[in-house]
């Protein structure tokens, strides 16, 4: 053999283990390939520094799952470089505007992404003044009645000119947990939670080895129905102090509310997100409060953060 012969077997047996190494790489599945990111760790009101709700499940280089999609969250997409392309599920936890306002503009700007396959959504079932997760979907882009109907390609629309469509999938009114998606990488269940009279859930998503737990907005009520070995990270609604009146409490957790559910969820990292005026500047408080029953880690959720286990 030559030696430039040697030369080039050499070089191409570096480049296809490189190849091969990187191929595992974007393959891989453990725990440390995962990551959570938030994309809105407000509330409902405009703050100059916050979206309102929204969150990523990265695997690897790939934003596999979206929860929520509240306003602001469509250019906090853009920003954490996230590709609609490689979403396999989209989940959303209830249907208010600081949830969900966004999925318009996501939808719009999809048009010009590449997707080329389904995509899921899944919700709450209907109640007398929230529509189901199909509901809400055929109001924003029913063929004949939706607001956005030039956007019905991706919906209910047969002229077949977008490339994908969006797919409902209406979670059932029943306390138990549910399955609602299963890969050979990663499950996705939903738990109904009480947020006033709102059907709302929170999500657990078991994936490589890790279980993430969000919360979503809710009064703490539905989390003795979910019994988990562990918790890696709990994304939980830090929405009102402790002081807050009789409403606020039918609709969110207390600091000593989301301190019982880590506890109960055997929660590693916390991670409080929700950030409204009335708990902005109580942190300290909070977390005292917090750290009466849970003893773990906790952190304060700012637009962008990236939590993965190697973070501590
Ligand atoms: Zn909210």
């Amino acid at each position: 053999m030559t030696l430039l012969k040697i030369l080039l077997k050499a070089l191409l047996y570096t480049s296809l283990t490189m190849a091969n190494s990187l191929l595992a790489n974007n393959d891989s599945c453990q725990p440390s390939s995962v990551k959570v990111q938030v994309l809105g760790s407000g509330g409902p009101e405009l703050t100059i520094d916050r979206a309102s709700s929204s969150y990523l499940v990265w695997l690897n280089d790939k934003a596999i799952v979206m929860i929520d999609t509240g306003g602001g969250s469509s250019m906090r997409f853009a920003q954490s470089k996230a590709r609609w392309t490689d979403l396999q599920a989209l989940l959303f936890t209830h249907f208010h505007a600081d949830h969900s306002s966004d999925l318009p503009a996501l939808i719009k700007a999809s048009w010009f992404g590449g997707r080329q396959r389904d995509l899921s959504i899944f919700g709450p079932f209907a109640q007398d003044f929230m529509p189901s997760t199909t509901g809400f979907l055929q109001s924003l882009f029913g063929e004949k009645k939706g607001a956005y109907q030039y956007l019905s390609d991706f919906y209910d629309n047969d002229d077949e000119v977008a490339d994908y469509r969006l797919i409902p999938h209406d979670i059932e009114n029943i306390t138990g947990t549910q399955l609602i998606f299963q890969n050979d990488k990663m499950t996705i269940s939903a738990q109904q939670v009480k947020h006033g009279s709102i059907p709302a859930f929170a999500y657990v998503i078991n994936i490589c080895g890790l279980t993430v737990v969000f919360s979503g907005d809710t009064n703490g009520d539905g989390f003795e129905n979910l019994t988990l070995a562990k918790t890696d990270f709990f994304i939980a609604h830090n929405a009102i102090p402790e002081s807050a009146g009789r409403i606020a409490k039918l609709l969110h957790m207390t600091p000593t509310q989301i301190g019982e559910i880590a506890k109960h969820l055997n929660t590693r990292k916390l991670i409080l997100s929700h950030r409204m005026n009335r708990t902005l500047g109580k942190e300290e408080l909070t977390k005292k409060l917090i750290q009466k029953t849970y003893k773990g880690d906790i952190f304060i959720a700012n637009d962008l953060d990236i939590f993965e286990l190697e973070s501590d």
